[in-house]
C-alpha cells in the first residue's frame, strides 16, 4: 500500500503522516517513511540543491530535479516496500509537482506530470491524503514555528492560492484516490477520518 500526503506548507502534512504510521506501525503492520524531496541519501543532495537554488534556478530545471529525485525515491525505497507487502506513507508526491511546478510555475501541467509518469515507471498511490489549507493561514502557522518561511518570501500569495486551485483540480479529477480534509480541523479528527479511510483498505 502507498499512501501519500499533500497539501501547502504548513498544512499538517508531516504530523498527519506521523499519526498514521504510528497508528499503522501499533496494529502490526510494517510502515517506511517517506518524503519528496529528500526521502533517500541521493535525494537529500537533490533537496539541498533545489530549495537552495530558490529564486534563481529555471522552473524546467527545478521540475527536473523533483523528478529525479521521485525516481530515486520509488526505485531504491518505495517500490521495493510495497512489493515486500509493507505499508509506504509519503509526505508528497506527483501530485505535489503538478500543483507546485505545474499550477504555481506556470509549466504545462501534463508535461510535468509526465517527466514525473516517466521518472516512477507510472508507480501509483492507491490513496492521497490532501489537506486543503487557506494559504494565509498556512504562512501564519510557519510564522509561529519556524523561521524557514523565509526562502519562501519571494513567493507571493498568488503563488499559493495557485497551487491551492491545483491540488483542488487534481483531488476534482480523481476523486476515488482522494480524500480531501479541511487543515484548520483539529488534529485529532483529521487523525480519525484518515484512519477511517486508510482501514477500507487494509
Ligand atoms: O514538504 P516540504 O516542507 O519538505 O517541502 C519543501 C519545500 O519544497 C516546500 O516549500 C514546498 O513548497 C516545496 N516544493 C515544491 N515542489 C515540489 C515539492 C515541494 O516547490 N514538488
Amino acid at each position: 500500500l502507498f499512501i501519500t500526503f499533500e497539501g501547502g506548507d504548513g498544512s499538517g502534512k508531516s504530523t498527519q503522516a506521523e499519526l498514521l504510521s504510528e497508528w499503522l506501525a501499533a496494529s502490526g503492520h510494517v510502515v517506511v517513511r517517506s518524503r519528496e524531496p529528500g526521502g533517500t541519501d541521493v535525494g537529500l543532495e537533490l533537496r539541498e540543491i533545489v530549495l537552495h537554488s530558490r529564486g534563481h534556478i529555471s522552473p524546467r530545471a527545478e521540475a527536473l530535479i523533483y523528478a529525479s529525485d521521485r525516481a530515486q525515491n520509488i526505485d531504491t525505497k518505495v517500490r521495493p516496500a510495497v512489493e515486500r507487502g509493507e505499508i509506504v506513507v509519503q509526505d508528497r508526491y506527483i501530485d505535489s509537482s503538478v500543483a507546485y511546478q505545474g499550477a504555481g510555475r506556470v509549466l504545462d501541467a501534463a508535461e510535468v506530470r509526465g517527466i514525473s509518469v516517466w521518472a516512477t515507471e507510472d508507480f501509483r498511490p492507491d490513496l492521497t491524503i490532501l489537506l486543503d489549507l487557506d494559504e494565509a493561514i498556512g504562512r501564519e502557522r510557519l510564522d509561529e514555528v519556524r523561521t524557514r518561511f523565509d526562502r519562501l518570501e519571494s513567493e507571493k500569495s498568488d503563488f499559493h492560492a495557485r497551487v491551492r486551485a491545483g491540488y483542488l483540480a487534481l483531488a476534482g479529477a480523481e476523486p476515488e484516490r482522494f480524500l480531501v480534509l479541511p487543515a484548520t480541523d483539529s488534529i485529532e479528527s483529521i487523525a480519525a477520518a484518515i484512519r477511517e479511510r486508510v482501514s477500507a483498505l487494509l
